[in-house]
Order: structure tokens, then C-alpha cells, then sequence
């Protein structure tokens, strides 16, 4: 891609007139699960026994275009994927297949023995646990995974700090980074409990995902060490609508007051330095367009204090950076990908109309959807 304001541009070259639109990089959202669709009334581990690994591979491919019309033209998908669906949808995409943003997967999560399903006889909850995480005991067995990650395709290495019961120990976390990165990959961790993050941050992981009511201390920590947050907070949108589909009575002064303290978490941290990386964590039935659902995240950041500005940093240049691809995606720029999302209007003085009214989407320079 070059970019600039007087470019020799060859004879019979399309020219595509946004001057009255809002131009930014394609989007990147940096947690999803597009191989899981859990039902609101439902367990997680639903979705994984009620489906076949092939309808979720057909489930996934309809997700993902639908990503991609919404703006985004990256995402990384972060496990509950069965064993390596991810790798399989990506390669599709790769490959010309089926539509869809570019994709960086984990895997299956690699976390201790008990995972993250309940409510399942022990028979099933077993097979389900095994067929969508890796779960390990001890030092060997946590390199080992991480080797078996490496050699499946997976891009980001995903741990669960906190399973049911059980949290990965220090030694084993260490183990996991250690291997990871000595092959170049990254870890993020999953993790949503300020007292069990300290061990993620000593062993050196990269990324935290979710991040609830982290004390300024642990952020302060994050910041110094360059550790980016994901923080997968709903929005006041996103349950509303939750509450309108379900049928249920709400007050929207109720639901402002119960997300206030995520929204207070989400500025603390920027205002302490910590990086903020968008991801919506969407794995719900919402009866919404997937991509639609993911960018209620994006909507709640604004609702909680930050800029336009600030929001679209977190879902290009900040992601971008996080992915470890801030040259390639994320940006604007000569020899970057040409990923780009076209938006009618003002998206920094109309936000919130502006984020949803999506004229059209390029990934490296080919148009993928126009309206
Ligand atoms: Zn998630």
C-alpha cells in the first residue's frame, strides 16, 4: 500500500471517492470465539456437546464474514475451538475458501486439570474438557502443550490462570512462557482475579485478558512491564439488549450502576499506562450479526469515558502491537497492509451512529464488502 497526497496513480485505476467518510484501519478485535455460540440461558459446555465439529467449522465461516462486513479485517481467536477448528478456519480464509478477517488463533486453552466446565456428569465433563482445552499437571506436561500448539499452527499461546477450582501453579505458568517464547510466540492469560494475575505477570506473560477490578498496584505493574489488558467489559447497549430479547424488565439506571465499576477499571487502567487492547470475548447467542456483537465492547469503552480516538487506538494501533504486526495492520501507512473500514460520517463527532454504518471494507487491497 502507498499512501500520500500526490501519488502517480497508473491509467485505468478505480478510484473510490471517501471524502465525505470516515476512513480508519480495519478493525481488530483480539478476543473471540467464533467456533462457540453459547445460548443466554445456557452452560458454556452446551455449545460443545450439542455440535459437531463440522456444523461449528460452518458456524464459524458464517461468523467470520460477518466480522469482516462489520470493519473487521483482523481477529485473534482465543480458544473454546474444539481440538484446532481455529487453525482449520483460518487456513480456509488463508486460502481463498470462505470469507473472513485475517485470523490468529490459540488453540485449545492450556490450564490446569479442571478447565473451565461445570455442570457436566463426570464422564462428560472429561471428554468435553479434553476435546476444547489442554489441560496439564506440572512442568513437563506444560511444555509439552505448548510444543503441541506449536507444531498444530496456532499463533498465541492462551492460559487459564483460573480454572474451577484449580489455578495453574507459578512453576507450570513459567514453564509455558518460557517455552513460548523461546519459539517466538506470545501468551496471554486469562484471568479475572487480581490476586491470581501476580503469579501470570511474575512468570512473564504478555497479555491479560478480561482483568476485573485489578488493584493500581497490579496495573501500575502491567504498565511498567509493557503487559497489554483486554478488557472484555459489556456494555450498557449490549444488556440492554440482553434484557429486550430475553424478556426481561430492566432499568437503565440499574444496569448504568452495575457497569459503572467496570467502566471505572477500564479508565483507571489507561490512566495508569497500561496498554488497552480492544476484545469483545462475543460467544453469545445474541440474535445479533456476530461482528455487530463484537463492536458493543468497542460502544461500551465510549460509554465509559474514553474518546473516539482513544477507542479506535485500542481496535487498530494498540491491537496491532499487541498481535506483534504494528508495521502490517493497524495503520495507515506505505508498505502496511492495505486493511481499511469505510464509515459513513463523522466517526470522532457521531461515534456511536458512525461505528455501525459500514460502507465498505478492504483486506489487503481487495474489497471484501460495499454497500
Ligand atoms: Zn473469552
Amino acid at each position: 500500500m502507498k499512501v500520500g497526497q500526490s501519488l502517480d496513480v497508473p491509467e485505468n485505476t478505480e478510484v473510490l471517492d471517501y471524502r465525505n467518510f470516515t476512513i480508519t484501519p480495519g478493525l481488530i478485535d483480539s478476543h473471540t470465539h467464533i467456533l462457540t455460540n453459547q445460548g443466554l440461558n445456557e452452560d458454556l459446555s452446551i455449545d460443545a456437546v450439542m455440535n459437531s465439529s463440522e456444523s461449528r467449522v460452518l458456524r464459524a465461516a458464517y461468523f467470520a464474514d460477518s466480522y469482516l462486513n462489520a470493519g473487521f479485517t483482523t481477529i485473534r481467536d482465543l480458544g473454546n475451538s474444539g481440538q484446532y477448528l481455529d487453525v482449520e478456519v483460518k487456513n480456509a480464509i488463508e486460502k481463498g475458501y470462505i470469507k473472513g478477517p485475517r485470523m490468529l488463533v490459540s488453540g485449545p486453552i492450556i490450564g490446569s486439570m479442571d478447565g473451565q466446565f461445570y455442570h457436566l456428569p463426570v464422564k462428560d465433563f472429561q471428554r468435553i474438557s479434553e476435546q476444547e482445552q489442554t489441560m496439564i499437571s506440572g512442568v513437563e506436561e506444560a511444555k509439552k502443550a505448548v510444543k503441541e500448539h506449536i507444531v498444530q499452527g496456532v499463533d498465541v499461546i492462551k492460559i487459564l490462570a483460573i480454572g474451577n477450582r484449580l489455578t495453574l501453579s507459578l512453576d507450570e505458568m513459567k514453564a509455558i512462557v518460557q517455552t513460548a517464547h523461546e519459539q517466538r510466540l506470545k501468551v496471554t492469560v486469562h484471568c479475572d482475579r487480581d490476586w491470581a494475575v501476580q503469579a501470570a505477570i511474575e512468570a512473564g506473560v504478555d497479555g491479560v485478558e478480561h482483568g476485573y477490578g485489578f488493584r493500581d498496584t497490579t496495573l501500575k505493574i502491567m504498565a511498567k512491564k509493557g503487559i497489554y489488558l483486554v478488557p472484555t467489559y459489556g456494555s450498557v447497549k449490549g444488556a440492554v439488549h440482553y434484557h429486550e430479547i430475553m424478556n426481561l424488565k430492566y432499568n437503565i439506571e440499574d444496569i448504568r450502576n452495575s457497569l459503572e465499576r467496570r467502566g471505572k477499571d477500564l479508565i483507571r487502567a489507561s490512566q495508569l499506562g497500561v496498554r488497552i487492547v480492544a476484545g469483545s470475548d462475543a460467544y453469545h447467542d445474541t440474535k445479533m450479526p456476530r461482528g455487530d456483537d463484537a463492536k458493543q465492547t468497542i460502544w461500551g469503552y465510549y460509554d465509559y469515558g474514553l474518546s473516539a480516538e482513544d477507542v479506535l487506538k485500542t481496535a487498530t494501533a494498540n491491537a496491532a502491537i499487541a498481535l506483534e504486526m504494528k508495521d502490517q495492520i493497524g495503520v495507515i501507512k506505505e508498505n502496511a497492509f492495505a486493511d481499511l473500514a469505510v464509515f459513513e460520517g463523522d466517526l470522532k463527532k457521531d461515534f456511536k451512529k458512525s461505528l455501525f454504518q459500514v460502507k465498505m471494507v478492504m483486506k489487503d487491497g481487495k474489497i471484501q464488502y460495499q454497500k
